[in-house]
């Protein structure tokens, strides 16, 4: 199937820069899921669907490159902070897991547990983690003792384990979520606390800036928070099929988890307490809709910052073979230059492939540039530099070239990040008009929809707009003053936005 696919795209007509909408999928006659498993399989990022367990995948060589550099933006801006790495068990007894209730039901139905050890079956059950604010409020209740200990900033990178029954998906919806970073930090009063979260939200701004993903910043609805938390913020972004896609999330726990695991501190009056709590996450989703924002028709469009070849070279040999080997040196000598500046370059000396199936290859994978050279470049002492982004040609005099790669770098991520952000914003709708709503997001959007603040009255938007609730904006809207509940026709204190939701 997916050879196929991949021939049937070979004669599509190509929309370069355009990013996958809507429109242009049914141009191609292919649907943004169908195009997503192509390309994570293609370009060798994850292989899906045929490992025997149910929502489980393979990170592919070229994929876990990509995730790597995504995860180095995201470690820099966390050790920046004042973040420290750490890493607890996978496995949670049972007592532990279930201390705080909240927590406890907000799980049950989607933790896998561990019941025997060889042929024995354990006294006491282990959760393989869902995530870790049980084990790790209950390790803190040991090291923490004194205010002069906070704030308290840790972080890990692991896999946690859901049990999902929706239908799963790539990257998208797993069992196995590979790539979790949770991130949780400990405070002596609310008030830490609160600006604890005003630095996460910034923090998460900044990674999804770098990767150029655009993104709204919601307050979930009371029913909608984390099972534990007093509240929670997410960031939503849109795929191209128009349905909304949570790509991080950050909740103030309050003191629900150092209540329950007696996580107390001297506070500076010499009053004991209990600590304030945050946590936050982030996953491979944001892989997942880095490449889906970006890519095009061709395949992936991947950021100069995070791609895991920021610059192929192609040599394209032609006439004797003495031309021919010193164009193949040429390519060697231009990849040693770049890597001695740090770019992650690559020569592509193959033989047994020509330069045309090269360039369909290194579109596919989406590097940002790649560098043509054959005997007229040779002669002329200059290279032909191709942007994958724009799918444009210019020509370089060769001592340029590393200043000429700097650049282009920088404006293809500010050019990608400029284009996706567009795009999201023209999806944005803020109406009364429940039909028009109605229809908007069936055409791939965000409807923000004046809203009294009644939970019926979010169920029945609910229900007449057929899509879920993302929740409020965060920033202070300016709500006027007529402005009325579509639903019970009482007075509107905030929006409400409303998507079809991954
Ligand atoms: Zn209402």
């Amino acid at each position: 199937m997916f050879i196929a696919l991949n021939l049937l795209l070979g004669f599509l007509p190509s929309f370069p820069g355009v990013g996958l909408t809507k429109e242009v999928y049914s141009i191609l006659g292919m649907e943004f899921p169908r195009w997503f498993d192509w390309v994570l399989r293609e370009a060798d990022i994850y292989d899906y669907g045929r490992y025997p367990i149910k929502g489980m995948g393979v990170w592919l060589p070229y994929g876990f490159k990509l995730r790597r550099y995504v995860l180095n933006i995201l470690r820099r801006l966390l050790d920046s902070t004042g973040h420290e790495e750490i890493l607890l068990p996978l496995l949670i007894p049972e007592p532990i897991l279930a201390k705080e209730s909240e927590h406890v039901r907000g799980f049950e139905d989607e933790v896998y547990w561990v019941t025997h050890g060889g042929l024995d079956p354990l006294d006491i059950k282990l959760a393989l983690r869902p995530t870790s604010e049980t084990p790790l409020s209950y390790m803190e209740s040991f090291w923490i003792k004194s205010y002069k200990q906070l704030p308290k900033k840790y972080y890990q990178i692991v896999s946690i384990f859901r049990y999902e029954t929706k239908a799963t998906r790539p990257m998208l919806r797993v069992r196995e979520v590979t790539t979790f970073k949770e991130a949780h930090t400990l405070h002596e009063s609310f008030g830490d606390s609160e600006r604890q979260i005003k630095e996460a939200i910034e923090i998460y701004r900044r990674f999804f800036d770098e990767l150029g993903i655009p993104y709204l910043i919601s307050k979930r609805p009371e029913w909608d928070k984390f099972a534990g938390a007093i509240y929670t913020i997410a960031f939503d972004t849109l795929l191209p099929d128009g349905r909304a896609l949570q790509i991080g999330t950050v909740h103030n726990l309050g003191q629900n988890f150092t209540k329950a695991f007696e996580v107390r501190i001297q506070k500076r009056d010499q009053e004991i307490d209990y600590a304030w709590q945050t946590s936050y996450g982030i996953s491979e989703r944001a892989v997942a809709s880095l490449i889906s924002v970006h890519g095009d028709s061709k395949g992936l469009v991947l950021p100069f910052k995070v791609a895991p070849i920021q610059v192929v070279i192609v040599p394209i040999p032609a006439g004797k073979e003495l031309i021919k080997n010193e164009v193949m040196k040429e390519a060697t000598d231009i990849q040693d230059m770049l890597k001695e500046s740090g770019i992650r370059a690559y020569a592509d000396l193959r033989d047994d492939i020509t330069p045309g199936e090269k360039f369909n290859i290194w579109e596919l994978k989406g590097v940002p540039l790649r560098i043509d050279i054959g005997p007229k470049e040779l002669r002329a002492n200059q290279l032909t530099i191709f942007r994958r982004d724009l799918r444009t040609k210019e020509k370089v005099p060769k001592q340029e070239i590393i200043k000429e790669v700097m650049k282009l770098g920088r404006e293809i991520d500010d050019g990608l990040r400029k284009k996706a952000k567009e795009r999201f914003q023209n999806r944005i709708l803020r109406t009364s008009n429940l039909e028009k709503a109605k229809k908007h997001i069936e055409g791939g959007g965000i409807a923000e929809i004046p809203w009294c603040g009644k939970r019926e009255c979010a169920d029945k938007l609910s229900e007449v707009l057929n899509a879920d609730a993302l929740g409020t904006p965060l920033e202070t809207q300016k709500i006027p003053a007529n402005l009325k509940c579509p639903i019970c026709g009482g007075k509107a204190f905030t929006y409400l936005r409303f998507a079809s939701k991954y």
